[in-house]
């Protein structure tokens, strides 16, 4: 038993299912599900098959019909989804009603775009006419994670059912309800059977799904371990993928920052989702001059969160999506002490029912430190104080990761220069609106490859096909 009186279930190994909802805010279990056999997964393998012959002729206005439809179903039914999503993984409300609209807002993006981001393209060769024409490749494996639950699914659903593709998707196991409510929404929007399918399956079967002729793309949001499993096994089939990995963003302040302003963006940018989000700010890099400040209130603003219930509006503090993700941060934040990073706040588990940790600085980081490398996936900030621009820059761009990161100056061209030097895929120059349907977003490095959303995420999982028409006899 913890000092909270929370205990956290221990299960015999016969008992662990993959597939299990766990209300975080309180420890209990909701609900657990039974993987699929190998026999129905085959069904809904031929399914999706069958789906795809079908699928790939169908116009761009008929598939808008669909996806549309879902889009509006999305928004029409925010708080029910919400729900789920909140008592599932613990995102707070408000948090968990926005991201609702915003898969919907993404699918409905792609209903009325899609025709028009892969229209034929004309070439200009010397000699006679070319085009190139994208045209689906067949039924995509997607493999998600929790912390956006629906957020993730919209974002490979919008673009490859409209690109003319089918979906077959592995959620993760503390999310079964969302993955189940999100297949569901296709059936009510009225896509034919096979179009988009949910996998109750484990990593074996993952593994087979990756194998099988009929998948033709692999597309997964994850962390580094299973980027590099999977896209192994994508890659030893020769099959195309995308990889949306981990990252430890840079949160960069340079010494004419408005504080105010650049404060408020930090503790959102770490504390949003509990922390729990790919292109969180992670490492607070403040050069000398601003460093105290920021430092005095960015801690004040964290010390403000009230942890709660995520259900009740009021809750500015939601616990971590399970128990087992609250214990594993815990013992990094435990680590990073060991080695030498010194505590400004927090680093604890709070004392009530339910995952929740105390919002976290930690300073005195060296390099020898695993914490100068790793992703804190939760409420731990890391503080560096730096000499000047340059210096943070440098800092910037020592780690493993190139997801995000953002940079916050009264200059916008020097904001601008420093967000060209910093190397990740994305670069925000005083905010961290990190995405919209409109735009790209993805990393480099151990953050992954390829882009999801916008024009560029539509592109991943078409064939690009050149026909060239030339009045020519044949080279003797
Ligand atoms: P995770 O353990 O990698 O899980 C993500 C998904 O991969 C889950 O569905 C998981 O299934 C599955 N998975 C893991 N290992 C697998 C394997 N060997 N074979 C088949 N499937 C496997 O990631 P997480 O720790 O839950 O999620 C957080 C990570 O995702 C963080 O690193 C975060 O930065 C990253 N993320 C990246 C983005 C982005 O766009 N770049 C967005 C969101 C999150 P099970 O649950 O069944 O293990």
């Amino acid at each position: 038993m913890t000092s909270s009186g929370f205990r956290p279930m221990t299960l015999k190994k016969e008992e662990v299912m993959t597939y299990q909802s766990f209300n975080p805010a309180t420890g209990k279990l909701l609900k657990k599900f039974e993987e699929l056999t190998d026999k129905q997964l085959e069904t809904k393998f031929a399914a999706a098959a069958t789906c795809f012959e079908t699928w790939r002729h169908k116009t761009y206005a008929e598939r808008a019909v669909i996806v549309a439809k879902a889009a509006a179903i999305m928004a029409a039914k925010a708080d029910e989804f919400a729900h789920t999503m909140t008592l599932e993984m613990g995102k707070r409300i408000n948090e968990a009603r926005g991201e609702v609209e915003f898969s919907a807002r993404i699918l409905a993006y792609y209903a009325k775009n899609a025709e028009r981001f892969l229209a034929p393209v004309k070439l200009h060769p010397t000699d006679g006419e070319a085009h190139m024409e994208s045209s689906p490749i067949g039924v995509i494996f997607g493999v998600e994670p929790w912390n956006f639950p629906y957020y993730q699914l919209a974002r490979v659903a919008g673009p490859h059912l409209m690109a003319g593709n089918v979906l077959m998707v592995k959620h993760a196991g503390c999310v079964p309800q969302c993955a189940i409510a999100f297949e569901k929404l296709w059936i009510e929007a009225g896509a034919p059977a096979g179009l988009y399918t949910n996998l109750l399956i484990s990593h074996d079967q993952s593994d087979a799904v990756v194998d099988d002729p009929r998948i033709k793309g692999v597309a997964l949001t994850g962390s580094v371990a299973a980027g590099r499993s999977i896209a192994a096994r994508a890659g030893q089939n020769l099959k195309v993928s995308s990889m949306e990995l981990g990252g430890s963003d840079a949160f960069i302040v340079l010494d004419d920052a408005d504080l105010e302003h650049t404060v408020k963006w930090a503790v959102w940018g770490r504390m949003y989702n509990t922390g729990q989000t790919c292109c969180a700010a992670k490492r607070f890099i403040v050069v000398e001059k601003l460093a105290d400040k920021f430092l005095e209130k960015f801690k004040a603003a964290l010390a403000a969160l009230k942890p709660g219930d995520p259900l009740d509006e009021k809750t500015t503090l939601g616990p971590l999506s399970t128990e087992s993700a609250l214990v594993d941060l815990l013992k990094q934040v435990d680590g990073a002490i060991s080695k030498g990073a010194k505590v400004v706040m927090g680093g604890k588990r709070i004392d009530r029912p339910g995952s929740y940790m105390e919002p976290t600085i930690l300073t005195n980081i060296e390099p020898g430190n695993p914490a100068f490398r790793d992703e804190f996936f939760g409420p731990v900030a890391l503080f560096f104080r730096v000499k000047d621009e340059d210096e943070a820059i440098a800092l910037a761009n020592d780690s493993d990761f190139g997801l995000g990161g953002s940079v916050f100056t009264k200059d916008i061209a020097r904001g601008k220069r420093v967000a060209s030097r910093v190397e990740t895929g994305m670069m925000f120059i005083n905010n961290i609106s990190w995405s919209d349907a409109e735009l790209p977003f993805g990393g480099i490095k151990n953050s992954g490859y390829g882009r999801e959303l916008g024009d560029m995420g539509i592109q991943e999982f078409v064939n690009k096909k050149l026909v060239r028409t030339l009045v020519a006899e044949a080279p003797v």
